[in-house]
């Protein structure tokens, strides 16, 4: 690039050098509870792509921010280096995962370091090595302790193709495809270990309602999730049907299965049960299955529960239905799910959607028996149920001694009355089965007695460590023959190793917390300070963690604080969900061939440009598109500010404090107040863009007129400073260019003296002003003005504005008459007083009159120079009464001579 003025690669590398020769952003043990600030550890794949770029930007640029304010910060970085990537990297590059995986650490290090980020590496942690490995398993056992492990089998997702299984949360789409992978899943019966999240589920959900820095979404996700709901569960007898008997010789009973329970939150409807529909794997429907040829087709070949149309087939059962005595028919059905409720539902067509398509499709009565709430003192009318299920509470209609009673109490009263029904809660949160049939990963820390069954491995056998990795298809632990021979830690017979890993999310669900203490020898983390430096304050990562890794960390925590004495149940105080980089609106991606590599950006253009160019181009929770203009015009403006910067320094101007000098200082002001406040609230697209203006505004007075060096001074310094956590290097290098001492990076951030909400309207002032005198130049095609007077409205009007606006009397006019000084002013005071009533609602305060003429005398230049003529801003008392007649608070009259 460029080699004028500004070489970003001796810039960048001078001052990482120098950060981390005087530790900058190491973190001491004994600083009390500092801001913790932290972005979602990458998972060391061995390349920085954008997406990271973004996320460990944002959190960087926060935690400068923070220390700048005077803050302690603690601001780490790890990796995530266990997961199956390495393991087949390491098949294809016949390596194994362990160097592979700490290659890609390297390599990613430099990368890190190249960005600028300022981390404590001194807090460093790597999931896979043993020192941080032993906690996963110490904290298996305490789980295990608390009950809170199990041991069962299960039908489980498999990856065929990575031979592992899968969570629910990483089998992805209706197609129900491996995340990783895209391949099929399929269904596998294994023994596995289960972490019992499910007992934290009311716990976990109710704690969402008070995560207000959280997005709105990632809550509703967690609530989704967890999806409980309140229903009742009720007992159906279900027995052959006499009439399906045949084949089993004459006179044979017809066989009895005994009460079946279903789930149901609308047992209002019960009236309207027509058919009864079990899961295709609920136990009576394998026992079927195993006699009836048709039934065990269904089940193997037809059932999708995820396809659009609900299947299923009669079984010849019937159930009957408790509060009617009514016998109706037993399908077995897709849409039922083994593991949601209790695998069986009574089915209701009419008053639900899926029961009604099914009961279409296969000829099954729709009887309805709630009506829409009827207007008082009329008859429900019963709902036309033929195209549509009526879905809604209302009038039980139909439905015996119940009928007339509102859904909500026949719920009650029903679930009271029937033999064999209760209250019941459901959810959809299943158990956490963390077994892994994978190499690269926690071995979990059981022993497998003959005897004694499985055996936790006592704390002073840990850790269990890895063998050396065994490169084969099946599970690699289960062939590490010697490793796996052990003897039983209870009654010392032979006995073998679990070979199952841990799910790396076990690792991400605490590591917060080791970063705390990481070298800790003893403990998974010093409690005391766990104490005071937790909770995490902002929390940055991608939105595809809005369930499982933020979920199984809230479920740690609250462990933790249950059972390990640490204070706090919630471990993100704010979380920020950062949006994507795109290329001409699509998902970067190395399949489409279109990712933009950051490791080319810095070294074209430097660090500070690709951080500065993302961090302006938008919100930090929106998507944006990747662009090569806005990256070179982000260069140009550090290369310009650089140059301003320099020639300051070089010679130091000589101008007056004059009304230029004091628009200046009051624009550094607003631009210090409003930016504080932006990076306050991470949005630093708008912080920057304030930043910009400022040096725009530091150009043009440079441009007008020798500037006053104090002011010009004050201006760049403020410029640097709020430059300084999203460009860090050039802001030491311009730190150090203006004579100030220390490193940018832990000086002070500028104060304004004045507040937000005055610098908008000062602003609104000096811009409607000039543009009305662009306007009156225009349409009275003035061609050349030789002066422009200004005039400020008159105290009066600033007092009946006031009055206009706190007043809430009908008579708006007799009340501003009611003040003598603005009843003097005659038929002037009854005209601006009918302009407020007009626009009564709209009205807001302006600033005060002497404000005003302050703020629109140091603008004066500016107009001066747009118009290239004398200005004037004059007092109401020094004015001309046609002209004040004009003016208004907010929107002084305007007199061009020409
Ligand atoms: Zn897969
Ligand atoms: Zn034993």
């Amino acid at each position: 690039m460029s080699d004028a003025g500004y070489d970003h690669a001796t810039v960048e590398r001078r001052w990482q050098e120098a950060w981390d020769e005087a530790d900058v952003y190491r973190t001491p043990d004994d600083v009390e509870d500092p801001t913790y600030v932290l972005g979602m550890y990458p998972y060391p794949s061995g390349k920085l792509h954008m997406g990271h770029v973004r996320n460990y930007t944002i959190t960087d640029a926060y935690a400068r921010f923070r220390r700048m304010q005077g803050d302690d910060v603690l601001h780490p970085m790890g990796w995530d280096a266990f997961g199956l990537p390495a393991e087949n990297a390491a098949k294809e590059r016949d390596t194994n995962p362990r160097d592979w995986t700490f290659d890609c650490i390297e390599t990613m290090t430099d990368q890190m370091e190249s960005m600028g980020f300022g981390y404590d590496w001194d807090r460093e942690i790597t999931t896979c090595t043993p020192d941080y490995y032993q906690w996963n398993q110490w904290l298996f056992s305490r789980f295990y302790e608390e009950d809170l492990v199990e041991r069962r089998d299960a039908e489980v997702n498999w990856c065929p193709h990575c031979e592992t299984v899968l969570a629910d949360e990483q089998v992805e789409g209706e197609a129900e495809l491996c995340w990783r992978c895209d391949t099929p899943v399929e269904q596998r019966e294994l023994e596995q270990w289960f972490l019992r999240i499910t007992e934290y589920a009311d716990d976990l959900l109710e704690a969402i309602d008070d995560l207000e820095g959280w997005p709105n979404s990632v809550r509703q996700m967690q609530r989704n999730w967890i999806g409980r709901q309140y229903g009742a569960e009720v007992d159906f007898e279900v027995s052959e049907a006499p009439r399906a008997s045949s084949g089993r010789g004459e006179g044979s009973e017809p066989r009895e299965y005994g009460p079946v329970t279903a789930f149901t939150t609308r047992i209002d409807t019960i009236h309207g049960a027509t058919f009864f529909a079990l899961a295709p794997d609920h136990p009576i429907s394998e026992e079927l299955a195993e006699e009836d040829e048709e039934i065990r087709r269904f089940i193997e070949e037809e059932a999708d529960p995820d396809g659009d149309e609900p299947n299923g087939v009669e079984t010849g059962l019937t159930a009957t239905n408790p509060a009617t005595g009514e016998e109706i028919p037993v399908y077995v059905a897709d849409f039922v799910l083994s593991d949601v409720g209790t695998g069986a539902l009574m089915a209701v067509p009419a008053h639900d959607e899926r029961d009604h398509a099914f009961a279409e499709k296969n000829g099954i009565e729709i009887r309805p028996v709630v009506a829409p709430d009827p207007d008082d003192g009329e008859e429900p009318t019963v709902p036309d149920v033929e195209d549509e299920a009526f879905t809604e509470d209302g009038v039980l209609i139909d439905s015996g001694e119940y009928s007339g009673l509102e859904s909500e109490s026949a719920r009650e009263r029903l679930t009271a009355d029937i033999e064999g029904a209760a209250e019941a809660t459901q959810y959809q949160l299943r158990d956490w089965g963390i077994s892994r049939q994978r190499y690269w990963g926690t071995p979990i820390p059981v022993v497998h007695c003959d005897d004694c069954g499985p055996v936790m491995v006592p704390e002073a056998d840990l850790p269990v460590e890895l063998p050396e990795f065994i490169n084969t298809t099946g599970n690699p632990l289960d062939a590490a023959e010697e490793w796996k021979q052990t003897t039983c830690p209870d009654c010392g017979g032979e006995a073998t190793r679990e070979t199952d890993t841990m799910d790396t999310f076990v690792d991400s669900s605490w590591y917060f917390l080791r970063y705390v203490s990481p070298d800790l020898e003893d403990a998974p983390f010093d409690l005391e300070r766990a104490n005071d430096w937790m909770p995490v304050d902002q929390y940055v990562g991608g939105i595809e963690h809005a369930v499982m890794h933020l979920l199984y960390s809230r479920f740690f925590t609250k462990v933790l604080a249950d059972h390990e004495g640490l204070d706090h149940r919630e471990p993100f105080t704010n979380l920020l969900a950062q949006g994507m980089v795109q290329l001409e609106g699509e998902k970067m991606s190395k399949s489409k061939g279109n990712v933009v590599s950051p490791q080319r950006i810095v070294e074209e253009y430097g660090a500070d440009t690709a951080r500065l160019f993302m961090m302006q181009a938008a919100q930090p929770e929106r998507d944006f598109d990747w662009s090569e203009e806005g990256v070179q015009s982000t260069y140009a403006f550090l290369e310009r500010l650089q140059g301003m910067v320099e020639e300051y320094a070089a010679e130091t101007p000589d101008g007056d404090d004059d009304a230029i000098a004091s628009y200046v200082d009051a624009e550094i002001d607003a631009t210090v107040a409003i930016a504080t406040a932006e990076y306050d609230d991470l949005t630093f697209n708008k912080a920057l863009r304030e930043t910009q203006d400022l040096v725009r505004t530091l150009r043009q007075y440079v441009d007008y007129t020798e500037p006053h060096a104090e002011t010009y001074e004050r201006g760049l310094s403020a410029v640097v400073r709020l430059l300084a956590p999203v460009a860090p290097h050039i802001a030491e290098e311009l730190h150090e260019t203006l004579g100030d001492d220390g490193f940018v990076a832990e000086a002070e951030w500028p104060t304004a003296e004045i507040d937000r909400d005055r610098v908008e309207k000062r602003r609104q002032l000096v811009e409607n002003t000039r543009e009305d005198i662009r306007d009156i130049v225009e349409v009275a095609g003035i061609e050349d003005p030789t002066g422009i007077e200004v005039v400020v409205a008159p105290d009066w009007k600033y007092d009946a504005l006031e009055i206009a606006i706190e007043s809430d009397a009908d008579n708006l006019i007799g009340e501003l008459m009611s003040e003598s000084h603005i009843r003097e002013q005659g038929d002037a005071a009854a005209d601006y007083g009918q302009d407020l009533q007009v626009e009564r609602e709209a009205l807001s305060m302006t600033l005060g009159p002497d404000e005003e003429h302050a703020a629109l005398e140091s603008a004066a230049w500016l107009i001066e120079r747009e118009f290239d003529a004398p200005v004037d801003v004059v007092h109401a008392v020094d004015a001309d009464e046609g002209t004040l007649a004009n003016a208004e608070p907010g929107r002084p009259a305007i007199e061009i001579d020409d």
